[in-house]
């Protein structure tokens, strides 16, 4: 990315000759000149990097003095500009933002200034290889002083494809609700105004809209929630700079550097007492999301008003984020009050990616802005292999090499948006990758979106891979290990080989294969599907599990179940076990204790109940609660039942509710590394390998880490992509991958 101008520049600025030039193997570099200038132009390639370059390995050797004059960029080997793959859109750079607001500069306050370290890429794109003509840039022909920038080598926009300036460039524009043209000499002043005023307004961005309102506003993120039907799920917020963004939350270094990273993810920190923000941007949860701006208009928008300004992905529940203009208008309408749009079009949708921090490490929670389509590489080589990912939070992935390109996220198959945008991001890997491959890696569940979708596609061979053991995959592909290991897999839910809804399994796995050597115990969810959105079923089931018959009287002293009338429904269809799937999911069995301990009965989005009750958790404690490993035949598993009875009896004695939330939360890892070790002795195996959902909780990921290290475990987890269902269709690709190789 912008690599071999930038060699150009240094080699200028060390009066050196010679030439850079793109092959196959690499960007070669011949340099001529005085031994201090050449030694000092070697520690500028490796001090003074761009921001997103990175370079794998340098080797030198001498040749013969040619007496070259001068310093050139030669045409790659191949003809044109050689082989440049797609890079992710990066934000504004230290030296552009200096010119947005520099009174003087050509490009003072103008919303598209961006170089070649900065800019959109990846949402721009219509086509390879990337030169302006295939971008969404081609409509605006560049002026004769941004030609001179793009031409010229020394220049830090040279081939910087969207390049722009006021007087050639993109312009931005304001609409009312109805889509209809606000004349209005500045749209930014304006909507500033608007804004202040607790209006909700849509924001064309880089991979998509965003709505924005003031975050500090109670009554306008009311507006805004009951408007998205988003009434309790986080919102991400934006703030001006790392100060600010210190002043709400409490930022470790970790945290602070992704922040401030040229791929500006949003953040989850923790938050700070502080009224700069509404308590209504997250409520009930301990974590808040929160990004710097990343577009110069997001700089010019937070430059003086707002200590905070909402900003959440423009849609409806469950439907992709908004890209093009018309679409904004007709999807958000009764949503958004004002349009801020402008004519660059953006031609890849892309969400904002979410990072935290655990174990003193980057974890991805949805990778796309920033550092899709960036190919995983593998210490391996693979066929050309399609995976199409789960059901929710997909990816796709082309294996291709020794490369995994993975998607941007694309989210939930349940709605035909959803399922449009999972077939753009087809076509668009498709491209980027450069294959149409026929061999097509996807999930055992019959009836996920993507299974079926498999079936549809042309293909020379499917091949179904087992939920976690594509989580277990996954993890080990970005480390590149190989051989057998032990897979923890907790999760909310996946099909599992026996037809029951697995999530709590601990596999002994390699690439191509797997045995399910333990798991959490199997119980009912009672309802199946609605047993998500209302976890008082889950503590029921968990009750009847430690009570057998006589749970009832456990559920109305904790006063579990909503209305007496579902007393006897709910014997009922767990008697007959009518629409009531096993499972051993340990995402499921968190909703249920959070059911239990009186957090809530019902969520309005996955995940909710076990959210809050990691926000419970606070403080330390030695307290185990009891739970028993049981064998049955070959198979270890993890008996709840005891531990369901303490708790029950801990509040009879009217024990605090959040002692039993920190000891449930350390319990857990002290088990799994009981698991391990028993798995251990049988096998001798000791590298553990983690993935699922559940370890999107934090004390639940640290504490594991730590419990397995000190049990002299090696433990792998994910840092490339997210530990939830985005990971999956890596997973299913190296397992195909794997299983073609071996010839299984
Ligand atoms: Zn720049
Ligand atoms: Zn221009
Ligand atoms: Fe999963």
């Amino acid at each position: 990315m912008g690599f071999r101008p930038f060699i150009y520049r240094l080699a200028a600025k060390h009066s050196l000759s010679g030439y850079v030039q793109n092959r196959s193997d690499g960007v070669v570099v011949e340099v001529e000149g005085p031994e201090v200038s050449i030694a000092s132009f070697m520690s500028g390639v490796q001090g003074e990097l761009p921001p997103l370059a990175e370079v794998s390995q340098i080797s030198c050797a001498e040749v013969e003095i040619k007496e070259d004059t001068g310093f050139r960029i030669i045409e790659s080997e191949s003809g044109g500009l050689g082989k440049v793959y797609i890079t992710p859109d990066i934000a504004t750079c230290s030296q552009c933002f200096a010119e947005l607001f520099d009174p003087e500069d050509r490009r003072f306050r103008y919303p598209f200034i961006n170089c070649t370290n900065c800019g959109p890429r990846l949402t721009i794109i219509k086509d390879i290889p990337y030169d302006r003509i295939n971008t969404s840039m081609s409509c605006f022909p560049l002026c004769p002083l941004c030609r001179g920038e793009y031409d010229n080598p020394a220049d830090r926009r040279f081939h910087a494809e969207p390049n722009a300036c006021p007087a050639c460039g993109p312009a931005l524009s304001l609409l009312d609700e109805a889509g209809k043209l606000l004349p209005d000499k500045d749209p930014l002043r304006k909507v500033v105004t608007l804004l202040l005023k607790g209006y909700v307004v849509a924001m064309k961005g880089l991979g998509g809209f965003h709505l924005a309102v003031d975050a500090a506003n109670d009554e306008a993120l009311k507006r805004l929630r009951s408007r998205k039907f988003r009434e309790e799920k986080p919102l991400a917020i934006m703030v001006k700079d790392i100060s600010a963004a210190a002043r709400i939350a409490q930022l470790g270094k970790e945290e602070e550097a992704l922040l401030l990273s040229p791929q500006r993810p949003i953040v989850l920190v923790r938050r700070r007492e502080t009224d700069a923000i509404s308590p209504a941007v997250a409520p009930g949860v301990s974590d808040l999301g929160i990004m710097l701006p990343y577009t110069p208009l997001h700089h010019m928008l937070l430059e003086n008003h707002f200590q905070a300004l909402v900003m959440t992905s423009a849609n409806q529940v469950d439907e992709p984020i908004c890209m093009r203009n018309r679409e904004a208008i007709q999807r958000l309408r009764g949503i958004a009050d004002y349009f801020l749009v402008h004519n660059r079009d953006i031609l890849v949708r892309c969400d904002d990616s979410i990072v935290t921090v655990s174990s003193g490490k980057k974890r991805m929670l949805r990778r796309s802005r920033g550092f899709a389509p960036k190919p995983v590489t593998l210490k391996k080589w693979y066929p050309e292999i399609l995976a199409l990912g789960p059901q929710m939070k997909t990816t796709l992935c082309i294996l291709k090499g020794t490369l995994a390109f993975v998607s941007p996220h694309i989210g939930d198959m349940e709605t035909p948006e959803a399922r449009d945008f999972h077939q753009e991001s087809l076509t668009l890997m498709q491209k980027i990758a450069e294959c149409k491959p026929d061999i097509i890696a996807c999930d055992l569940h019959p009836s996920y979106y993507t299974t079926k979708l498999a079936e549809e596609l042309p293909a020379s061979r499917i091949i179904k891979v087992q939920h976690h053991h594509a989580h277990i995959v996954s993890a080990m592909a970005e480390h590149g290990i190989e051989g057998e290991v032990i897979g923890v897999a907790m999760d909310g839910t996946g099909y599992g080989l026996d037809g029951t809804v697995w999530g709590g399994e601990f596999l002994v796995a390699e690439e191509a294969a797997f045995t399910r050597i333990g798991h959490i115990m199997n119980y009912l969810l009672p309802g199946g599907e609605k047993a998500i959105r209302e976890p008082w079923r889950i503590a029921v089931s968990l009750l009847r599990e430690a009570y057998g018959n006589n749970w009832q009287e456990a559920a109305e002293e904790l006063q579990i179940v909503p209305e007496k009338s579902y007393y006897e429904t709910m014997n009922r269809i767990m008697v007959q076990k009518f629409n009531s799937p096993l499972t051993s999911s340990l995402g499921r069995l968190f909703d249920g204790v959070a059911a239990l301990l009186g957090v809530r009965k019902m969520v309005t989005f996955e995940g909710q109940a076990a959210m809050e009750l990691e926000a419970m958790a606070k403080g330390k404690t030695d307290v185990l609660l009891p739970v028993d490993i049981r064998e049955t035949g070959n198979v270890l598993c993890l008996d709840f039942s005891p531990m369901i009875r303490n708790i029950v009896d801990e509040i009879r004695k009217g024990r605090n509710k959040t002692e039993i939330a920190c000891a449930f939360h350390v319990t857990l890892p002290v088990v799994f590394r009981d698991m391990a070790e028993a798995i251990r002795r049988r096998t001798g195996i000791d590298r553990v390998v983690l993935s699922g959902g559940c370890f999107q909780n934090r004390i639940l990921t640290e504490g594991t880490i730590s419990e397995l290290e000190k049990a002299g475990f090696v433990v792998y987890f994910h840092h490339l992509l997210p530990t939830n269902d985005g990971c999956i269709s890596l997973g299913q690709a190296v397992c195909a991958g794997a299983q073609v190789m071996r010839g299984i």
